[in-house]
């Protein structure tokens, strides 16, 4: 009997706008990688989004949760949400995911790469993003959106931060620390929401004796802005709350390039991973062939190399390392790479870079 090739299950949703460009351009240089180490992966593409509104009755079709239930993971590309009519079926499908598969840390590197023309060139971290609490609370502990407006001039929004969810996304973090630098930043508003962010804090200084090897430090989040411009280098691996963590991802994107250099992964309890840009659908630009593929493309490796890990399938992290050099070896030439980082090439110029390097490699 053939011994089994080890195996991959991956969905594949597109989304909307630039993710009908790079999503499929992610799967291209997976496939390209995965070929090449002898990684098997069965593509399952699922509709969503603006284009399952007509032929499913909804941009997230019934079944979609059952079915990525059973896969490993699942690249997600950009919901257009704000675009979708206001109509039966228009459904944001993110609380859902993340809630459902319990994807509570949303893991975003910022990593530079020379001659992007960005502010810098040598910054090399991670942020730890808590992804279920926060502003977007959860609809069980607050009814509603989490805003209320108990008289037409005043409104009150709620944010959630418990325990459980700062402990887990923390343990997260450390996880990531401990194969790093072995450093891990805080960074809570603690000195103004002295029980959210405290009980934040709190949590992972508890979580952080399981840790002894990882040292902690805390930023106050209004510093942190500041010093990410000032001194990025300073910060190895960071976690924080949901909103904060959105914003300071941004911040860190426009110093390495801007957000078509800004990779995701969504991870949890479960074994399910999430391959999910920062970037949004990107409206603007889309359907013109020039939408940087990087960050989608880069997310999708994140996730490979996760798996890999995670099931310690060699094949995987053989790909996810492919990947990483044709990525870098493609970024490193104005030909494949695209116009907003200092490139000549469109989407599909930048991919079959990508996918040459990895067919180049020795
Ligand atoms: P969302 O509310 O979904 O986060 P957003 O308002 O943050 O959306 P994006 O869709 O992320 O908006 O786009 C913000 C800007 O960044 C736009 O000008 C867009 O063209 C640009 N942009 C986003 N992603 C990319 C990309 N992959 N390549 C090039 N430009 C991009
Ligand atoms: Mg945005």
């Amino acid at each position: 009997e053939a011994p089994m090739q080890p195996h991959l299950t991956l969905g594949v949703l597109d989304g909307d706008d630039i993710g009908l460009e790079i999503v499929p351009a992610a799967v291209a240089v997976v496939r390209a990688a995965a070929a090449r180490t002898g990684l098997a992966i069965d593509w399952r593409p699922m509709p969503i989004g603006a284009n399952a509104l007509p032929t499913h009755g909804s941009t997230f079709p019934e079944g979609t949760m059952e079915a990525l239930a059973k896969m490993d993971g699942f690249i997600l590309g950009p919901i257009g949400h704000r675009a979708y009519p206001k109509v039966p079926g228009a459904i944001n499908p993110h609380p859902i995911m993340r809630k459902g598969f319990g994807l509570f840390a949303n893991v975003r590197p910022t990593r530079s790469y020379p001659g992007l023309g960005a502010v810098y060139d040598n910054i090399d971290l991670v942020i730890v993003r808590e992804n279920n609490e926060g502003f977007q609370p959860d609809r069980n502990v607050v009814a509603g959106s989490g805003e209320f407006r108990p008289t037409e001039d005043v409104t009150i929004s709620v944010r959630v931060i418990t325990r459980a969810g700062s402990s887990k996304v923390a343990r997260a973090a450390f996880e990531i620390a401990r194969q790093r630098k072995k450093r891990l930043t805080v960074v809570h508003k603690n000195t103004v929401f002295k029980l959210g962010c405290g009980m934040f804090v709190e949590e992972c200084y508890r979580v952080g004796q399981e840790f002894p090897d990882v040292t902690i430090d805390e930023v106050i989040v209004d510093t942190m802005a500041m010093r990410l411009i000032r001194d990025p280098w300073s910060f190895d691996v960071v976690v924080t709350t949901n909103m904060f963590g959105d914003i300071l991802t941004d911040e860190a994107a426009g110093l390495v390039g801007g957000l078509g250099m800004a990779p995701g992964l969504c991870i949890g309890e479960g074994a399910l991973a999430m391959a999910q840009a920062t970037h949004g659908s990107a409206p603007d630009i889309a359907g013109q062939g020039i939408a940087n593929p990087f960050a989608m493309i880069e997310s999708a490796r994140m996730m490979v190399e996760w798996l890999g890990h995670n099931r310690q399938i060699p094949e995987a992290l053989a790909a996810a390392a492919l990947m990483e050099r044709a990525i870098t070896k493609a970024l490193a030439d104005p030909a494949t790479r695209t116009r907003d980082i200092k490139g000549r090439t469109g989407t599909e110029g930048m991919t079959q870079g990508i996918i040459a390097a990895i067919e180049a490699d020795a």
